[in-house]
């Protein structure tokens, strides 16, 4: 059977031509089968998903049409799902069963998705590699030994493999969009505050994201117009005219000013990443879009601030796991200190204490106009970078990440090294704009993503320019061929 998009999958389930429940025994039995070879997945729920299945069919029979209604999803293990486990790939909270769901996925159980399970992802979302999970590395379906990027990366390779026709992902500094782009799906991160974050575990607050990761854009389009929208309980997301991301995608984009920043081109590219994404951009250009060199001056900080702002944010947010009130509890403390340190020493990985110390170093009374208050300046030097590239040009393109994915391992001694992946994702979130991940080509069979940046709230274009890029391509309907 044709392994079909969500919008491919929707249309047959009106057809009748497959159940929902009958969809969801679909993708149970190719999790059954894969997924010992990717572990893609933390927590398989087949019992909630037959349950939502027939309650969707129900739903159907009564001739209720919507685009997500009886369709399988993938949640990142980072989102709260009441009853279930919710573990944030650490040992911190492996047991621990969250008592509430995340709006996010609130509002894609109420559309009517199908939750398959949850997805394996670095600790805390701290990673590009998916390697800092307690749960185990995630392989790329593409070629085994190498990673699938991070931190969504369990979501990547599931919808590569295609043990889901889509998931979620949480984007701080580029952890949709380069894992995206490691495993050759779609992958969007709104602007901030499109996205509820409530019960999306926190890393760094005034960074992190949710959003949509699936094969294509119109599907991420249909995904991202369930997840959106302003929410009392999360103070910074946004209130915005309702807006229907699927409704501009056959749109045209003769005429799009691409701007290509020339910080993007430079050195410590991939010349084989370079040159797909040059490919891509010609096919762009044939639409008609023109392509103008611009210039993200002080691009080259983006790394060290984030290194300093997302630490900073992370030590308080971590904070909170404390060996009393929830999450990992150390064996007979001695007393109330043994209690806090020893339960948080057994219960972080290394890079989530790594960044635990920066952190509060960063924040300290005598460090902190030196480090953190520097690291806000230069944020906004880079915001207002992009504000003015956005006066030039309608989107902003180049490379996802500098490289092909690399092999498990390679970087996991060096962290500056792994720090370095994010170098053209991160900008776009200590700017709070929008930006997505198409895949573009594939090199030595292993695949490579272009990235679109735009201005705030512009996800609609954004999507446009990806749905169009996908009628002239075929990249994101290529899957890796030991999972046919
Ligand atoms: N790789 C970056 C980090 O380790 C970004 C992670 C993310 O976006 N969650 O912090």
């Amino acid at each position: 059977m044709t392994l079909e998009t969500l919008a491919g999958w929707s249309r047959r389930l009106y057809a009748r031509d497959i159940s929902s429940r009958e969809l969801a025994e679909l993708y149970l039995a190719r999790i059954d089968r894969f997924d010992a070879q990717l572990n893609s997945f933390i927590t398989v729920t087949p019992e909630l998903a037959l349950e939502a299945a027939d309650a969707a069919d129900r739903r159907i029979a009564k001739g209720e049409r919507a685009p997500l209604l009886g369709l399988p999803v993938a949640q990142k293990d980072i989102f709260c799902t009441e009853g279930v486990r919710t573990t944030c790939g650490s040992r911190m909270l492996e047991g621990f069963i969250a008592p509430y769901t995340a709006t996010a996925v609130e509002r894609m159980n109420l559309a009517g998705s199908v939750m398959l399970g949850k997805t394996n992802m670095d600790e805390f979302a701290m990673g590009s590699s998916n390697e800092t999970s307690h749960f185990g590395a995630v392989r790329n379906p593409w070629k085994p030994d190498c990673v699938p990027g991070g931190s969504s990366g369990g979501s990547a390779a599931a919808v590569a493999a295609r043990l889901a026709p889509a998931a979620t992902g949480t984007d701080t500094g580029g952890s949709i969009r380069q894992p995206a782009a490691f495993c050759g799906i779609t992958g969007v991160k709104p602007t901030y505050g499109r996205v509820s974050r409530y019960g999306m575990i926190a890393f760094a607050s005034s960074l992190d994201q949710g959003g949509p990761m699936a094969t294509s854009a119109e599907d991420c389009a249909i995904l991202l117009n369930a997840m959106v929208g302003a929410d009392s309980r999360d103070s910074t997301s946004v209130e915005r005219p309702r807006e229907d991301f699927t409704a501009g995608l056959s749109e045209g984009i003769r005429g799009l000013r691409i701007g290509l920043p020339r910080e993007f081109f430079g050195d410590g590219l991939d010349p084989s990443v370079r040159a797909v994404v040059d490919s891509a951009l010609a096919v762009l250009r044939e639409r008609g879009a023109e392509l103008v060199e611009i210039t993200l001056p002080n691009s080259s900080l983006s790394v060290p601030a984030y290194y300093v702002v997302a630490p900073a944010e992370c030590s308080s947010n971590l904070a909170r796991y404390d060996g009393v009130r929830f999450g990992h509890r150390c064996e007979s403390p001695r007393d109330l200190m043994d209690l806090y340190t020893r339960s948080r020493a057994e219960g972080f990985g290394a890079e989530v204490k790594r960044r635990i110390m920066i952190g509060t170093y960063v924040l300290s009374a005598g460090y902190y106009d030196a480090y953190y208050l520097k690291a806000q300046k230069v944020r906004r030097l880079i915001a207002n970078d992009f504000r003015q590239a956005f006066a030039q040009v309608d989107v902003i393109a180049g490379p996802t990440s500098p490289e092909v994915p690399f092999r498990l391992g390679a970087k996991s001694a060096d962290p500056v090294k792994m720090y370095l992946s994010d170098i053209y994702t991160i900008a776009v979130n200590l700017a709070g704009l929008p930006g997505l991940s198409v895949p573009a080509g594939i090199v030595g069979n292993l695949p490579v993503g272009m990235q679109l940046i735009g201005n705030y709230f512009d996800e609609a274009r954004l999507l446009n320019v990806a749905h169009q890029f996908q009628q002239d391509t075929d990249w994101h309907t290529r899957m890796p061929a030991a999972f046919a």
